[in-house]
């Protein structure tokens, strides 16, 4: 995608439920938040938009709350923010320490997340993020400093919130897929998901369980990026936040496209893009197409009735 600002024109109707005639609000495809430059312009009704600010909130406050104030990133309510956290001692819970943001440095935590339920043929009911790690980013230097001038072992507190953390993701993939694509393009698998009208997005949410090196001067990275049969392509999104820290890449089914027409249309609007071909083959597993690629699926072809809208 593109860097920088970017505004993406209005569609004159809601990306997420399809109303028309409604007053509609910008969305940003990575939240303001987390830095995100590109904006879908009047894109989400209030009802729709309602949905996705809890879960982005859920993430940016209950995950990444006390990382964000001491990263200074941005927020529409900053002239609000604390200014100092009391922690408190791991080795001595009476002893209370008061420090200012500025000089803590707060871990980010993250999912280290398996590929996506669907991409390993399982059903959409098994909750893969049971199976998640939580992981603490944190730069050693910056933590020595700490320690050494509070006296105090460097300690995170964040809220568990994998499902918000999932349907973010998905919400993120699917904007960015918007960037290039009209909505009545390809069938959005991961709408349901992204509005909680399905539960479980781990069932389309996934990564690597890999932390990558750090992208300098990248806050995030996103790509399109798909496989395909002779006559389907899955559209997928791979997405990483934080890409100038220790963080992992995640991966998003965000719709397919059905018919040979339709397919080279899509390819046609998106640009190059890396699709791995997949031949439809007997057998529920097929080992030969396991690549390097963290979304390739384990089975093929996927069962049909996903994404049936
Ligand atoms: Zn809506």
């Amino acid at each position: 995608m593109t860097h920088g600002h970017t505004i993406i024109p209005s569609r004159g109707f809601c990306i997420y439920c399809g109303k028309r005639d409604v007053p509609l609000t910008d969305e940003h495809v990575v939240p303001l938040s987390l830095g995100g430059q590109h904006i879908l312009d009047d894109a989400s009704c209030h009802s729709c938009a309602d949905i996705t600010k809890k879960f982005e909130q859920d993430v940016a406050r209950g995950l990444w709350g006390d990382a964000r104030i001491s990263y200074n990133a941005p927020s529409r309510r900053k002239k609000d923010r604390k200014t100092h956290i009391v922690l408190t001692d791991a080795h001595n819970p009476s002893h209370k320490v008061k420090v200012p943001y500025s000089e803590y440095p707060a871990a980010m935590l993250f999912y280290k997340m398996h590929r996506a339920g669907l991409l390993e043929g399982m059903p959409d009911t098994l909750d893969m993020s049971t199976g998640w790690q939580l992981v603490a980013i944190h730069d050693d230097s910056k933590a020595k400093t700490f320690e050494e001038r509070f006296g105090i072992p460097l300690t995170s507190k964040a809220r568990h919130v994998p499902e918000s953390f999932a349907r973010l993701l998905a919400k993120i993939g699917y904007c960015n897929l918007l960037c290039a694509l009209e909505p009545s393009d390809f069938r959005p698998i991961c709408l349901p998901y992204i509005l909680g009208a399905r539960p479980n997005p781990s069932f389309i949410v996934g990564g690597n369980f890999k932390i990558s090196e750090p992208e300098p001067d990248k806050g995030y990275v996103l790509r399109t990026t798909g496989f395909s049969s002779d006559d389907r392509l899955m559209l997928m999104a791979e997405i990483r936040l934080w890409s100038n820290e220790h963080t992992p890449t995640y991966h998003v089914v965000v719709g397919d496209v059905v018919g040979q027409d339709r397919m080279a249309a899509v390819l046609n609007k998106i640009g190059p893009i890396e699709v791995s071909e997949m031949r439809p083959t007997a057998t529920a597993i097929a080992p030969h197409l396991a690549t390097d690629s963290h979304w390739t699926p384990t089975i093929w072809p996927l069962p049909f009735w996903i994404g049936a809208v």
